[in-house]
């Protein structure tokens, strides 16, 4: 099986993303992700992002689709994968079927603007391992720390709230064309992103199913 998750920043891709990992055992490819690793360890890749991402702007089509074309090339990828946040432009999507890769589905996960702008302002990360969490709809059972790692929660830089309008204004304008292009080829679904993450989680499950 493979999957694109489409969406909003902040509409619940990650969250989505990893659900699927738990029930179909396919991995998870979060270009976001792998853009802050980079750049936690200084990479030449994660310099060159930075200051795109800190203004909340699109990285540029040749590096992230460079990291796709590596990262599908790895082994786990062999029986299917997710990509959660790529591709997010037009050009994007045509180099994955350059690398002759197909398609099974394209989910999009609506939230409209207003119910983003409150989830990223509250929106908390791990500083260790990236999982996610919100100062009122995720809290982790102690305040301030991962679940999973115990590592510290922090507020991720492109969360603050000018950045969050930019990205938003970025969505709209480069990746928001990506729902006509994939809906064109019969892959889009489109589901409607719930305030419980478990209702979503429950309409995802339906849309892969049929
Ligand atoms: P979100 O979905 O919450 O915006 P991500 O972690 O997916 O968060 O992305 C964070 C940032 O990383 C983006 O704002 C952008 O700068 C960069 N990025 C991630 N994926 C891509 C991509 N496919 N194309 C261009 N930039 C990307
Ligand atoms: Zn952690």
């Amino acid at each position: 099986m493979k999957l694109i998750l489409l969406g909003a920043p902040g509409a619940g891709k990650g969250t989505q993303a990893e659900k699927i990992v738990e029930k179909f055992g396919i991995p998870a490819i979060s270009t976001g992700n792998i853009i802050r690793a980079a750049l936690k360890e200084g990479t030449d890749m994660g310099l060159k992002a930075k200051s795109y991402m800190d203004a909340g702007q699109l990285v540029p089509d040749e590096v992230v689709i460079g990291i796709i074309k590596d990262r599908l090339k790895e082994k786990d990828c062999e029986n299917g994968f997710i990509l959660d946040g790529f591709p997010r432009t037009i050009p994007q999507a045509q180099a994955l079927e350059n690398m002759g890769i197909v398609i099974d589905k394209v989910l999009d996960i609506e939230v409209s603007d207003e119910a983003i702008t409150k989830r990223l302002s509250g929106r908390r990360v791990c500083s260790k391992c990236a999982n996610s969490y919100h100062i009122d709809y995720k809290k982790p059972a102690v305040d301030g720390i991962c679940d999973a790692c115990g590592g510290e929660l922090i507020q991720r830089k492109d969360d603050a709230p000018e950045t969050v309008q930019a990205r938003l204004a970025e969505y709209h304008q480069l990746t928001e064309p990506l729902k006509d292009f994939y809906g064109k080829l019969g892959k889009l679904v489109v589901v409607e992103g719930q305030e419980e993450v478990a209702d979503t989680t429950a309409l995802v499950f339906a849309a892969l199913e049929d």
